[in-house]
């Protein structure tokens, strides 16, 4: 149980994944994935088609979503496992915070032409399979392909971040609206890759403490943008918070997701997964 090869977190063309959950589906049990969770940003159109692709491969599933948060002025992931896609609450909580992508995507277009990159809003809308979903991915993923920047890591850092040419502060969901959504779908409420937010101590210790307030159970020990040391600092986070260990790739595109899917080493010994309380959510193949 604690070995399992689970991979529950990552990404596909309904969001700013460049695979369809098919192809997901099928890469994950040719890579030996035997708990797969599809987790597209804010958007569940994914989950039937993954379910039902996992379910021919023989491959369990564990329906899953990463809710973009706003906590103490920075924007948090949290991702739901085992969660009832067809829950109202959470779809209507969900098509809430995809709406002002669109806006956000036209005014990132407008900050990136006024430094002279014309044409972003347009070549990034082209990019996205799903026209609610214009993400910095895909902007990032156009100024590759016009060479404006070398590779992704060069865009992020040079535009798309804070304090940089074409960055927009937005206000996502609270924290206490995502992890109410998820839990009221049934699901598990996980702190995306903690390891990649710029908290101080007392602002992660707080995220932390309202997150298991508001309902919420696990954290994402293993994921592919933690180091050694952030897996072994947030095991230590895991412990002291009492929550459950996860295990996610955020797969998202070949290339350029460091590390393939399943591809992550074992969870650290003395943590408890969060699959060892997700049994009954798991459509089992
Ligand atoms: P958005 O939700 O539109 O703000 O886009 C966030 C997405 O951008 C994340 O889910 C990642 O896929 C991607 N992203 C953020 N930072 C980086 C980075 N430094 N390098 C590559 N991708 C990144
Ligand atoms: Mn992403
Ligand atoms: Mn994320
Ligand atoms: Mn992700």
């Amino acid at each position: 149980m604690h070995d399992l090869n689970a991979d529950l977190h990552s990404h596909s063309t309904v969001s700013d994944g460049t695979w369809t959950p098919q192809q997901l589906a099928e890469r994950a049990k040719a890579n030996g994935v035997a708990l797969w969770a599809l987790t597209d940003h804010d958007e569940l159109a994914g989950q039937a088609e993954a379910a039902a692709a996992a379910r021919e491969l023989k491959l369990d599933y564990l329906a899953g979503v990463e809710i973009s948060v706003t906590f103490a002025d920075q924007t948090v992931h949290v991702v739901g496992l085992g969660i009832d896609p067809d829950d109202d609450a959470l779809r209507a909580g969900l098509a809430h915070t995809r709406g002002s992508r669109n806006r956000r995507a036209k005014a990132i277009g407008e900050a990136l032409a006024a430094v002279g990159i014309d044409g972003a809003y347009d070549g990034a809308g082209a990019l996205a399979d799903n026209p609610d979903m214009v993400t910095r991915t895909h902007f990032a993923r156009w100024m590759v392909k016009t060479s404006v920047c070398r590779d992704l890591h060069d865009v992020f850092r040079n535009y798309l971040t804070r304090g940089k040419p074409g960055h927009v502060p937005e206000q996502w969901a609270s924290l206490r609206n995502a992890v109410a959504w998820i839990v009221g779908a049934g699901g598990m409420a996980v702190i995306a890759h903690p390891a990649r937010y710029k908290y101080s101590a007392t602002e992660e210790w707080a995220l932390f403490q309202q997150f298991k307030a508001e309902g919420g159970r696990g954290v994402e020990v293993l994921t592919a943008s933690h180091s050694a040391a952030d897996v072994s600092r947030y095991a230590d986070t895991a412990r002291e918070f009492d929550l459950l260990a996860s295990r996610g790739s955020d797969f998202h595109a070949p290339g350029e997701s460091r590390i393939e899917l399943g591809a992550l080493p074992p969870l650290p010994r003395g943590l408890t997964p969060v699959w060892s309380e997700l049994q009954d959510r798991i459509l089992r193949a």
